[in-house]
């Protein structure tokens, strides 16, 4: 029984890029081929815990073989094999979605880009294929426990396969790969040599590079020279015979179980790279032992940038969890705080049994103590990079720094001592980014709060009116440029004694000394008249309207109440929310401003204008915090109104 049978249109496509296009990087088809081959493996296993139709296996292998004559090399495993229809499944139509999302990425790269591309190819669950990338033709032998029969799959990456019941009685995959021609340019030189896979110790290399810590031995028979022998045994010089040992090719010990002292910058940034489907090295690793209760080996990464999903809810958090070495689940969320999704990476541990079943993973007490564990040891990385290597660490924070605001700013501060020696911020006056320790240990004599002030820049807060008296006493002041920051500061509240202060909250007294405050609360009381006209004619828009302490040259200002700031508004008004919460506003004025003694004469000798003047001075201390006025049509009229009667005097 034969039977033709046709790849799904995306496939088809896929395949065409495969056979027709020649990759420096061709060599990646060994390394998806032995990881199916794993994969397979794995699967087999962790079925025969519960399923009693699958023998139990000790004896787990890999092995590859060379044939010279028939130029092909075989990859064999004694996994799960394949059922009839997993097979069209599987390799007929080749993870449809991941096909499709993997010609659609490639597509958006340049040229010189798809080379790296193809490199990610496992990720998208089309890495069989790359098995064209080399051959002309690829047989694949295959019996699952779940079937009678075997099956034979041949194709030559054209439009159709052919599928064929075969003789076969153990469960497993062996994947035949008949390697193309060598490619030769005119002179008859080889430009693309498929036969270095055709070299025993070229595989044993890539075998070594790419897939050494596979868990599975991966054998094959190595061919080396030894010295002929005569019958008494002695050595014959220069004759040689050919020996053929059966070879375990890889060291089977995962990266993360290794020594730290014995793995390599570079072996690191490979597995990261092939594991985590990354096109750059990572920032940061982090590897550690932890030894108690519950002992792990864990092998942490940081991405050079983060996903472009990291933010999302889509996006799914998780650590790979092994057991014993056994891979359990590719994303186990409950390893990781919600604030570090960013980090990936391996965790093994000896003391959780083998087929522990996903919703008993759920609730394991043991998994949340090990979160504890290696969010700690995260937290303690960070703060060394941050006092060792600080513009690694400035990089780090550019990137990441907003997760780390996320996870003080949870749970109303519950990690706040965790986490917020780790926030750096811009500062006015310092070049470099500052933590809250730094910030306090420069503060000025006399000075005991922390200011903050939301901006995009240095230049901004430079021209705020509110920065007068701060301006004064060549106070710092802290540049937030995060939406979640003043959230964050009102949650952590003090830094150690230090109260944080907005430089424009209506409670920022103890900047001005008590002459001065004196002396404008009298000013104030002379002017009530004044200050109640104002109020009244703004009344539905201002708390209050009061002499400011604050300003110095400049005219007016608006200044928020205790509670919600003007920041915060903004922010919350941008949110799909319908509970908009609105600022306190209250308008400061200068009193010792020429605008004050202008307001006085207009509210002596016209008084009906007060109301136009209420109106024009908020909707510009409106529009200096950013936001809209209130009518912008009422507003512009009104400003019309009033330079027509400046220009008729
Ligand atoms: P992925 O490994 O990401 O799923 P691949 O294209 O590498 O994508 O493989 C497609 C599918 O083919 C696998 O998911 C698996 O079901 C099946 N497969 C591939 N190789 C083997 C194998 N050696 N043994 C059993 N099944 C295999
Ligand atoms: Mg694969």
């Amino acid at each position: 029984m034969s039977e033709v049978k046709e790849f799904k249109t995306e496939s088809k496509r896929l395949l065409d890029l495969m056979i027709n296009s020649i990759y420096t990087n061709q060599e990646i088809f060994l390394r998806e081929l032995l990881s199916n081959a794993s994969d397979a493996i794995d699967k087999y296993h962790y079925l025969s815990l519960t399923d009693e139709k699958l023998a139990k296996r000790n004896n787990y292998e890999i092995h590859i073989e060379i044939d010279k004559d028939s130029r092909s090399i075989t990859i064999s495993d004694n996994g799960i094999g394949m059922t009839y229809d997993e097979i069209n499944d599987n390799l007929g139509t080749i993870a449809k979605s991941g096909t499709l999302a993997f010609m659609k990425k490639l597509e958006e790269q340049e040229a010189s880009d798809q080379k790296n591309m193809i490199e990610t190819i496992g990720q998208f669950g089309v890495g069989f294929y790359s098995s064209f990338i080399v051959s002309k033709k690829v047989v694949v032998e295959t019996k699952s426990p779940y079937s009678e029969k075997g099956y034979r799959f041949t194709s030559s990456g054209e439009d159709t396969y052919e599928i064929e019941e075969i003789d076969r009685q153990s469960d497993g995959t062996s994947i035949t790969l008949y390697l193309k021609e060598n490619v030769k340019d005119e002179e008859n030189k080889i430009e693309t040599d498929f036969d270095q896979y055709l070299d025993e110790y070229n595989i044993q290399y890539l075998v070594k590079k790419y897939s050494d810590y596979i868990r599975y031995p991966i054998t094959m028979y190595l061919t080396k020279e030894e010295p002929k022998l005569d019958e008494a045994g002695k050595v014959i010089e220069n004759e040689y015979d050919e020996v053929r040992t059966l070879t375990t090719l890889n060291s089977m010990i995962p990266l993360w179980k290794k020594n730290k002292n014995d793995v390599t910058e570079e072996a690191l940034n490979d597995f990261y790279m092939q594991k985590f489907y990354d096109f750059e090295k990572p920032m940061l690793h982090i590897m550690f032992n932890v030894e108690g209760n519950i002992n792990y080996n864990t092998l942490l990464f940081i991405p050079n940038l983060p996903p472009r999903n990291l933010h999302s809810i889509d996006y799914e958090k998780g650590l790979q969890l092994y057991s014993k070495g056994v891979f359990i689940m590719d994303k186990c969320k409950e390893l990781i705080p919600d604030y570090l999704r960013f980090v990936k990476g391996v965790v093994d541990s000896n003391d959780l049994s083998l087929n522990i079943s996903r919703e008993m993973l759920q609730q394991n007490k043991v998994l949340q103590l090990m979160q504890k564990n290696i969010e700690k040891k995260i937290l303690n990385h960070l703060a060394n990079l941050q006092k060792d290597d600080f513009d690694k660490y400035v990089e780090f924070f550019k990137n990441y720094g907003i997760n780390l605001k996320f996870g003080a700013y949870e749970n109303y501060g519950a990690k706040k001592e965790m986490l917020q020696d780790l926030l750096i911020y811009e500062t006015l006056n310092s070049s470099k980014m500052l933590s809250f320790k730094e910030y306090t240990e420069q503060m000025k004599e006399g000075q005991k709060d922390i200011y903050y002030a939301s901006a995009k820049s240095k230049e901004e807060i430079l021209a705020m009116p509110q920065m007068d008296v701060v301006k004064k006493h060549g106070y710092d002041v802290l540049i937030l440029k995060d939406d979640v920051d003043e959230f964050l500061l009102k949650v952590l509240n003090k830094y150690n004694d230090h109260e944080f202060k907005s430089i424009n909250q209506a409670s920022l007294d103890d900047l001005t000394n008590e002459e001065e405050k004196e002396k404008i609360e009298n000013l104030q009381k002379d002017h009530q008249d004044l200050l109640d006209a104002l109020k009244e004619a703004l009344k539905d828009q201002v708390k209050d309207v009061v002499f400011s302490k604050r300003l110095i040259d400049s005219p007016v200002c608006l200044v928020s109440g205790d509670g919600v700031s003007f920041e915060m508004e903004k922010v919350i008004d941008a949110m799909p929310t319908n509970d908009k919460i609105k600022a306190e506003k209250i308008l400061e004025i200068n009193p010792n401003h020429e605008l004050c003694k202008a307001l006085d004469k207009v509210y002596k000798e016209s008084p009906e204008d007060i109301k136009d003047y209420a109106s024009l001075l908020y909707n510009q201390a409106l529009l200096m915090e950013g936001f809209k006025p209130t009518n912008s049509v009422e507003f512009s009229n009104l400003m019309c109104k009033l330079m027509i009667k400046s220009i008729e005097k």
